[in-house]
């Protein structure tokens, strides 16, 4: 297993978000995560990068016990994540922003600038490169995040609602970039609310219930499952449609 979870708890007050979750994820493999809105699928995510402490239980990457450790100590292992809600260096324009996505201050290799112009133009937003990342769209933002984490190039992303609120071209594209960095090796984790897209890329789909994993497969299965429909039923969420 390249990421395994093992009880992994954790409550905000009177609230478990994440309930004793056992969550494995071979190397290699597109997983989805999916589940109602408030199911604790963010915060499994905030807890196993290091954005929260769990109150038990242990998070293992790679063979090593990354339990507790800081969001820069987990990026550094070769987990990264993008987050629900983007947030560049607004004030800097979109190379500077890829290339801060390494230590910034230092001078930077040329390497580093090469991976950064194949990024732009992988992404297709290249003529958006001198652009402050504060006017950028909300979906081009999306974009540019994912480049600065695949800047990093790392072993395993988890990304929460990748493709929310972005244009079905931008959606496409972001979809058809992140087939292709898995079909280079890198393992993927994604939250996401569209059913298309979970169904068109996931091997396997883990499904969240009020902070605990329920039913576990692939999509064309799980959607079916009477207790997954029965989790959906009762919230708001806008994956219930192309679920039922
Ligand atoms: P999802 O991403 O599946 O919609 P979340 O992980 O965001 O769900 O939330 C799970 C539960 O934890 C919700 O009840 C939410 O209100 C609560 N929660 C999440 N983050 C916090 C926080 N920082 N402080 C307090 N409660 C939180
Ligand atoms: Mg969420």
């Amino acid at each position: 297993m390249l990421l395994e979870t093992s009880d992994l708890t954790k409550r905000f007050g009177a609230i478990t978000a994440n309930d004793r979750v056992d969550l494995s994820v071979e190397r290699g493999e597109i997983r989805g995560i999916i589940g109602p809105n408030g199911a604790g699928k963010s915060t499994l995510f905030n807890v196993i990068t290091g954005f929260h402490e769990p109150d038990a239980g242990t998070i293992n990457f790679d063979g090593t016990d990354i339990t507790g450790l800081s969001p820069a100590e987990v990026t550094q292992e070769g987990l990264c994540r993008t987050f629900q809600i983007t947030s560049p260096l607004e004030d800097m324009n979109v190379y500077k922003n890829l290339l801060a996505a390494y230590t910034p201050g230092f001078r930077i290799p040329e390497w580093k600038r090469e991976r950064a112009d194949e990024i732009l133009e992988l992404l297709e937003i290249e003529h958006e490169r001198e652009t402050k990342a504060g006017d950028l769209s909300g979906g081009q933002q999306k974009l540019l995040e994912l480049g600065r984490v695949l800047m990093l190039e790392p072993e395993c992303i988890m990304l929460d609602e990748p493709t929310a609120g972005v244009n079905p071209a931008l959606q496409e594209r972001i979809l058809e970039y992140l087939g292709h960095a898995n079909e280079s090796g890198t393992t993927l984790i994604i939250i996401e609310h569209d059913m298309k897209v979970i169904s068109e890329i996931t091997d396997t789909v883990t499904v969240f219930d009020q902070g605990s994993i329920i039913v576990e497969g692939p999509f064309n299965e799980v959607k079916n499952d009477p207790q997954v429909r029965e989790a959906y039923l009762g919230s708001d969420t806008d994956g219930m449609e192309a679920l039922i």
